[in-house]
């Protein structure tokens, strides 16, 4: 029997996943603080103990573990992070660091974590794809895009960075330092802020002193006129960008994660009503589905990638 890692590291936590190849499935899972000092060093050596922990208490060792995959929040090539802020990692080989820790017959992979998640969707389809993109919507909106079965990292890692794409003219700035980006009408400040512009317009029955992007989206569900209208200006700007893509890569299916996406069918339907409209050629067809893997995206994405 083969086993092999999902790690998913976080600013927050580290969550560590043990999985069985094949059949591919979860054995056990735990989740860790990141460590607060020595990033360089300390998140692998935690990363390691705890695996070590796990594999102890699953009386499995070393010899049965063919590799290690990391999801990690920030743009990655060939293993290689120039930045990460929110690990506070610069010019780092992150294959080589966990290497060094393990025994050589240990493959090591690495990716961005929304690249991993879209890694990890479309190979928890039923019948894995060659060409998927997938959407992960929540405070930002990532991507990852899964050409002839392949991460997309592109020429510096940033490849699938589909939540800046300029989508709008906006004067205010985003977080990559620019502005009129996807993530600035799809993100979830986005998607409140509009809410609470329209609620001086429209009737409403969103408590707007508590409001969460469920609350949002649930009125929707319900016909509310501002949740309605929200949740259709995300779908709309979702479709656009979309078809932009599809004639771009004709992908075979698009894949919508992320918290926002648990608004569900409402928000695919309404996706795809926009996207007919904007969409060309054969890419009409190219059906969008929400994403299954949820909260563990990372940590399957990751295990997934080794194999
Ligand atoms: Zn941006």
């Amino acid at each position: 029997m083969k086993y092999s890692f999902g790690i998913d590291v976080g600013g927050t936590n580290i969550k560590i996943g043990l999985f069985e190849v094949d059949p591919f499935r979860l054995v056990d899972k735990r989740e860790v603080s990141t460590p607060k000092y020595n990033h360089t060093t300390s998140i692998f050596e935690v990363t390691k103990k705890n695996m070590t922990d796990l594999l102890d208490l699953h009386h499995i060792t070393y010899n049965d573990v063919h590799g290690v995959g990391f999801a990690i929040p920030c743009p990655v090539k060939n293993g290689y992070v120039v930045k990460c802020p929110n690990l506070k990692w610069e010019s780092l080989d992150v294959i080589s660091s966990m290497r060094d820790l393990l025994e050589p017959h240990i493959k090591v992979v690495v990716s961005n974590d929304a690249n991993i998640a879209a890694y990890g969707e479309n190979y928890s389809l039923e019948v894995p794809l060659q060409n998927a993109i997938f959407y992960t919507l929540g405070t930002g909106v990532g991507g990852g895009i899964i050409i002839d079965g392949k991460i997309v990292e592109g020429r510096t890692g940033a490849g699938g960075e589909i939540g800046h794409m300029q989508i709008f003219e906006h004067d205010e700035i985003c977080g990559c330092g620019k502005s009129g980006c996807l993530e600035q009408i799809c993100g979830t400040k986005a998607i409140l802020d509009y809410a609470k512009e329209l609620s001086h317009e429209y009737e409403s029955s969103i408590d707007f002193k508590h409001i969460t992007v469920k609350d949002v989206f649930d009125a929707a569900k319900k016909n509310d006129p501002v949740g309605f209208r929200v949740l259709d200006r995300v779908a709309k700007y979702i479709a656009l960008s979309a078809s932009i893509l599809s004639v771009s890569l004709d992908p075979d299916i698009i894949i919508i994660g992320g918290g926002i996406a648990k608004a569900g069918q409402i928000l695919i339907d309404q996706i795809l009503k926009h996207y007919r409209v904007f969409a060309r050629f054969g890419t009409v067809d190219i059906p969008f589905v929400l994403a299954k893997t949820g909260n563990d995206a990372g940590i399957i994405g990751a295990a997934k990638y080794t194999i």
